[in-house]
């Protein structure tokens, strides 16, 4: 990851469109200007680092979010268990005292160092079950589960990433509590990605695992939201099967039954959880795909400081961001992707 200027043609009518995103807006502006300039007729065959088919078009379909969950799913499934013990304040700690510099390193500002982290037990049933972390801009939580032998969530690998993306809310720092929620997710989400392929580029071999892992929740989940959107929630259905299922082949009865509970929350919550699968699934991988297809990997409109809010008496705040952040380390991984996995399991059945 590096944040550089990236003045080309493309990118410079891009900054532009992006300037008038308009803070609490709530869809992106800029596509369709990027689109007249690179022309629809871009199909590739397998692009040679998403390793999936694209049909030229600027939207990210369903099909391809499919494709790439399949795609992750079968790099994860050669991964096996989790390498991260289960987390405690000290873990935490540990991990942002390893990640964090990594921020600077690849051009941001000076990290900041959470002001308290620690693992929280809520009391209301719905942040329970569905908020993993959850950041204030100065420091973060995770939920208790996943540090508690009697959870469903112990020794669940996912919270590495979940703690990574916290960590970004806190750099975002001001912006973090004046931008609208959709964006500030999306670039939680891009940037713990390429933070953590930074980490794997660097020899973290058990940053693959997290990485991969984040990688095929977001495909499975965009795809969730992108069969939802088109009303055909049973192609999505299909899907899952082929991804839930274990080694021997069989269905995973305990994640039907877990998939089935979740249905029945949902249908009672549809905006809510149309936010969730669109800021931390559809948005965010949306952006790394335009970015690897059509802009060179260049993220244009990060809610990360340098970018900062002018303020208006009698209109909307306008966000002006800083440089594209170029997914540079997420480009090389994966591209390497399969001999990277490759070498991961070698080391470990040895
Ligand atoms: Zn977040």
């Amino acid at each position: 990851m590096k944040v550089r200027n990236v003045f080309n043609r493309i990118s410079y009518v891009y900054l532009v469109a992006t300037l008038l995103v308009v803070l609490g807006a709530g869809v992106f502006t800029g596509a369709s200007v990027v689109r007249q300039e690179i022309g629809e007729s871009i199909i590739f065959e397998k692009h040679p680092i998403l390793h999936v088919q694209f049909d030229g078009n600027w939207k990210l379909s369903y099909e391809e979010a499919a494709e790439l969950a399949l795609y992750f799913d079968a790099l994860y499934d050669r991964l096996g268990d989790s390498p991260y013990p289960a987390p405690s304040e000290a873990q935490l700690v540990n991990l942002a005292y390893e990640v964090l510099p990594i921020f600077n390193y690849e051009g941001f500002v000076l990290p900041q160092f959470p002001s308290d982290l620690d693992l929280y037990p809520y009391q209301s049933g719905s942040n329970h079950i569905h908020i993993a972390g959850q950041s204030n801009c100065s420091g973060f939580v995770l939920n208790y589960r996943f540090g508690n032998p009697y959870s469903s969530w112990y020794n669940e690998g996912s919270w590495v990433a979940v703690a990574i993306h916290e960590m970004v809310h806190v750099q975002q720092g001001s912006l973090c509590g004046s931008i609208n929620n959709l964006y500030l997710e999306m670039s939680a989400e891009v940037i713990s990605i390429e933070v953590m392929a930074a980490l794997v580029n660097y020899g973290n071999r058990d940053m693959t695992y997290a990485l991969v892992r984040e990688l095929r929740g977001m495909a499975a989940s965009a795809a969730y939201g992108l069969a939802l959107n088109e009303g055909d929630l049973e192609k999505y259905v299909t899907l899952r099967e082929r991804l839930m299922r274990g080694d021997d082949g069989r269905p995973d009865s305990f994640k039907n039954a877990g998939w089935d509970k979740s249905r029945r929350h949902w249908e009672e919550n549809p905006e809510r959880l149309e936010f969730i699968l669109q800021a931390y699934s559809i948005f965010p991988l949306e952006k790394i795909v335009q970015s690897i297809l059509y802009i060179d990997g260049a993220y244009d409109g990060l809610i990360m400081p340098p970018g900062f809010v002018i303020e208006y008496p009698n209109s909307p705040d306008v966000y002006v961001p800083g440089p594209p952040l170029i997914l540079d380390d997420l480009m090389y991984f994966l591209e390497h992707a399969d001999e990277l996995v490759d070498q991961y399991v070698r080391e470990k059945e040895e």
